[in-house]
C-alpha cells in the first residue's frame, strides 16, 4: 500500500524505513526456517520484514509486519519486492510468538500492531493473519490497536477477508493510483485510498 510522509513518497515506508533501520537494526528479525511453519490451505505464508519497534506505520510506537504477496500490481508501487507470495521468510510460530511477546512488553510500550505488505488480505494470507489477530485479541492487553493496509477496497472484501477486518481497528483500503498521488496525505499515497476506523459502539466502519 502506497503512502508518503515527510515529503518522500514510498510504499509502506521503505525510504524512511531504510533510515530507521540504521537506528533499529538490532530490533529487526528476518525469520528462521528451523521451527514449525504455520501453513494454511496449502500455502506457506511468508513475511517480508518485521519491525519490533516502529514509529512510521500508524499512530504511536508499534510493531509492524510486512506480509508477502500482493496481486494488485499498482503502477508506481515502491514495494514490488513484496509481491511474490514466496518473498521474504516463512511466517513461523516463532515469529508469531515474538510479535505477541513484543506487544506485551512493558519496557517498550507499543500502542499496537500494523499489518502491511504486500497485502495482508491476499487470499493466501488471510487465514494465517486471522490466526495471528485472534492471538493478539486473546493474549495481549485489550487497548492494543491493529492497523491494516490492503489494496482491496472495503466493499470488495470476501467473507474470509471480512473476518480479518472484524479484528482490525484502522483499515486503509484501495490500490495506489499514481494519477491520484498526493504527498500531503498521511498514512496513504493516493486520494482514492480511505482510512476507516472501526466504531465499536456502532459496530461499523467510519471514515476518518
Ligand atoms: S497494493 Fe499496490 S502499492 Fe500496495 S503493495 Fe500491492 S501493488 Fe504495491
Amino acid at each position: 500500500m502506497q503512502w508518503q510522509m515527510l515529503g518522500t513518497d514510498f510504499c509502506t515506508g521503505y525510504n524512511v524505513r531504510s533510515l530507521l533501520k540504521k537506528f533499529f537494526s538490532c530490533f529487526i528479525i528476518q525469520g528462521s526456517c528451523s521451527v514449525k511453519e504455520i501453513s494454511t490451505a496449502g500455502f506457506r505464508v511468508n513475511y517480508f520484514k518485521y519491525f519490533e519497534i516502529d514509529v512510521v506505520n500508524g499512530k504511536g510506537t508499534r510493531c509492524t509486519l510486512f506480509v508477502s504477496g500482493c496481486e494488485h500490481a499498482c503502477k508506481g508501487c515502491y514495494n514490488q519486492a513484496t509481491w511474490p507470495l514466496d518473498a521474504g521468510f516463512p511466517f513461523t510460530d516463532e515469529v508469531a510468538d515474538k510479535i505477541i511477546s513484543d506487544l506485551c512488553d512493558t519496557r517498550v510500550r507499543r500502542r499496537g500492531l500494523s499489518l502491511t505488505g504486500g497485502d495482508p488480505l491476499h487470499p493466501a494470507n488471510v487465514e494465517t493473519v486471522y490466526q495471528l489477530l485472534m492471538r493478539v485479541r486473546n493474549e495481549c492487553p485489550p487497548e492494543k490497536d491493529v492497523w491494516l493496509w490492503t489494496g482491496y477496497t472495503i466493499q470488495e472484501l470476501t467473507p474470509e477477508q471480512q473476518k480479518v477486518a472484524d479484528l482490525v481497528d484502522v483499515l486503509i483500503d484501495g490500490k495506489f493510483i499514481e494519477s491520484r498521488k498526493d504527498r500531503k496525505l498521511l498514512w496513504r499515497g493516493s486520494s482514492n485510498q480511505i482510512i476507516y476506523e472501526f466504531d465499536r459502539s456502532d459496530a461499523w466502519w467510519k471514515k476518518k
